[in-house]
């Protein structure tokens, strides 16, 4: 069983090479990053010791334009994973034709159990060690998993200073005060919305009378349970690491939020059940939104999923395992590279307003961002009709036919 996101990784790409008609040097120079960079961070903790971190940024590929990816910080983090988080922003970035590679970073530590001047000096750190393989030309950082706009906006200050000047677009995700987009922080959810609404469009329903459950309360889920409900979606089911909340009647999205900031969980919430994870990934809804980690639907439970749409807001919680039972069963599964783009592509945003020195509404951010989500999901969508093929197939021949032009054109293939 592949459980090494990496091995993942090249598993869904090897299954685009008979789909697209590029050079095999060019699923060559895919198949590994073309740069990682591993650095030791020491930090001076609040009791006077000092502790060593490691992190790590991968540069995955930079043939569209400079790399572009969230860092990490998670105890379980680990370099290969860091890596097929790059590859995987390369292919997302190409889906949604932004002008960007991927790339991403890691830190392996456990950010809840820092205190927060802690937290600045370790993210400060990071930046001492990584700032001359990063830059708004070169690579372009932003938040992923349990890191937020204040750490951008202290990495940002901190490459600032190390530049001798003001460079808000070298990173994506900050504060808006110090140049953060308007919506930045529901982007991931509200991309992934509009290409569930044109997934269900193309199978002729709406979002009406449909029930959900979401895996992860974080900036992804949270938000997802929000806008579905908002349409009248009946959210049954929500979860955090700690474990879920069941209710057939529905979940209101303010109150477990307000629960949650309470109590630091969203279960032993009044009137709903506590279930486990993995029950949840199992109920029978119309909409699963697996928006925490890898690798939570596996060979061991694909056959017990039950519901009809898959939406990954999520980097990879489908092992390709999986992916063939779901696919076989007839699950229209939206893959995350292009279920959780909307969060790269409000950064892309970001950093073009950082640029130009003007800030667009939050009703243009949001139009411009439903532009970009549709336009993509309809390609994919009709690269499967064309090819025959499913939806993860589709969305990687898509990517790797923009990343072979743009190495072509650069010479490299
Ligand atoms: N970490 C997010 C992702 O996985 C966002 C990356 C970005 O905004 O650059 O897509």
């Amino acid at each position: 069983m592949a459980m090494n996101p990496f091995e993942n990784y090249l598993k869904q790409l090897e299954g685009a090479i008979e789909y697209v008609d590029a050079p095999e040097g060019a699923f060559e120079i895919l198949r590994k990053p073309m740069r990682i960079i591993e650095v030791s961070i020491p930090v001076r903790m609040d009791d006077g010791s000092i502790k060593v971190f490691t992190g790590w940024r991968s540069q995955h590929n930079f043939a569209p334009g400079p790399t572009k990816g969230g860092i990490r910080y998670h105890p379980d983090v680990t370099k290969d994973e860091v890596m097929a988080l790059s590859a995987w922003m390369s292919i997302k970035n190409a889906v949604v034709g932004i002008p960007y590679g991927g790339g991403k970073g890691g830190i392996k530590v456990n950010p809840k159990e820092l205190s927060q001047g802690e937290l600045e000096r370790l993210s400060r750190g990071y930046i001492d060690a990584i700032y001359k393989y990063i830059g708004p030309d070169q690579d372009i950082p932003a938040p992923d998993v349990y890191t937020n706009s204040q750490i951008m906006s202290w990495m940002m200050d901190e490459y600032s200073k190390l530049v001798g000047s003001y460079q808000p677009g070298v990173i994506t995700g900050k504060l808006k005060v110090v140049g953060g987009s308007q919506g930045r922080g529901t982007a991931t959810a509200r991309g992934g919305f509009f290409v569930l609404r044109e997934a269900l469009k193309v199978r002729g329903e709406d979002f009406k009378g449909l029930t959900a459950a979401v895996q992860g309360f974080g900036n992804a889920g949270s938000f997802a349970a929000r806008f579905l409900s908002e349409v009248g979606v009946k959210v049954v089911a929500v979860s955090d690491s700690r474990g879920g909340i069941y209710t057939e009647h529905g979940l209101s999205y303010g109150a477990v939020l307000e629960h949650k900031n309470k109590t630091g969980s969203v279960i032993n919430f009044n009137g709903t059940k506590n279930i486990t994870n993995e029950e949840l990934l199992e109920l029978d809804v119309d909409i699963l939104v697996p928006a925490a980690i890898e690798n939570v639907i596996t060979e061991n439970n694909a056959e017990n999923i039950k519901a009809r749409y898959i939406l990954e807001l999520a980097n990879g919680p489908v092992t390709p395992e999986a992916d063939n039972i779901l696919f076989k069963k007839g699950i229209f599964v939206i893959p995350d590279v292009l279920a959780n783009a909307g969060g790269v592509t409000v950064s892309y945003f970001e950093w073009i307003q950082n640029r130009m020195g003007y800030y667009w509404s939050e009703r243009e951010v949001h139009q411009k961002l439903d532009e970009i989500m549709t336009r993509a999901f309809h390609k994919v969508y009709e690269t499967m009709k064309e090819k025959g093929i499913d939806s993860r197939k589709a969305v990687y021949v898509v990517a790797v036919e923009r990343l072979m032009e743009a190495m072509k054109a650069r010479g490299w293939i």
